[in-house]
């Protein structure tokens, strides 16, 4: 990773995670000139869903490295970091090691803030939930003068609705079982170019492109909705709430 102090750093459990759950927000940070890194924990190899066409499933992690770096070119990433931990096994892994290995890269990196996963892991993804305890006991384990802020990604009401109503329109049984948090204190929220930009970086994800999410391009206003809002909670900070040009606090 190329160091260059006071960036923004992500830290994920899965490539697209840093698309669907972030994309706007490092968007919103990499074109004000953010250095912006990100941490992914795993290959993704457990996503098979036969997609793309012609692809086959033992070369799903390969895929899914390459989709990781155009989306990271897509979103302007300044560095990724790639680990080999078991997709789905992340919680069974060694979570001192984890744990370490991100605290290196919070001392190298220095950034003024962190993102993971909050405790209900978006969905309840238990890769999400054990990269997220591993991130705040990383960001904890810091001392007191270099420790970044740190920010959860989250659900609350109108994303959870969002994606009730996307699959509804599709046709889709939706399989999300989405936990609306009450506590959520940072909202992104995306014009239509940012929308745009971020759905290019979904793109770059075909591996992961459900049919409900490209049958939802028939839809700009619902997508605007849903795609245009990222909500975050404020786990530590000095400077709470968003810049005037919408970034974190930290980015004054
Ligand atoms: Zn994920």
């Amino acid at each position: 990773m190329e160091e260059q102090k006071g960036g923004l750093l992500l830290v994920m459990a899965h490539p697209d995670d840093e698309t669907f759950g972030a994309g706007g927000l490092v968007l919103r940070h990499t074109r004000a000139g953010v250095p912006t890194y990100l941490i992914c924990a795993t290959y993704g190899e457990a996503g098979w869903s036969g997609k793309p066409p012609g692809a086959k499933k033992e070369d799903l992690p390969e895929i899914r490295a390459r989709e990781l770096e155009e989306a990271a070119a897509a979103l302007a990433l300044t560095g990724v970091e790639l680990w080999d931990y078991p997709d789905g096994g992340v919680a069974q892994s060694d979570r001192k090691q984890i744990t370490e290995r991100i605290w290196e890269q919070i001392s190298r990196v220095h950034p003024r803030a962190v993102v993971g996963w909050g405790p209900d892991g978006g969905y309840g993804h238990p890769d999400h939930i054990a990269m997220g305890a591993y991130t705040d006991a990383a960001v904890g384990a810091m001392t007191e003068g270099d420790r970044p802020a740190l920010y959860h990604i989250a659900v609350d009401r109108p994303l959870a609705e969002f994606y009730a109503e996307a699959m509804r329109l599709t046709g889709t049984a939706n399989g999300l079982p989405l936990q609306a948090q009450d506590n959520v204190d940072v909202v992104i929220e995306l014009d239509a170019d940012e929308v745009m930009m971020k759905l290019r970086a979904m793109d770059c994800h075909r591996s992961q492109l459900e049919d409900w999410r490209i049958a939802l391009r028939d839809h700009p206003r619902l997508m605007q909705q849903g795609y245009g809002r990222e909500p975050y909670i404020t786990v530590s900070s000095r400077a709470t709430g968003l810049t005037e040009k919408g970034l974190l606090g930290e980015f004054v």
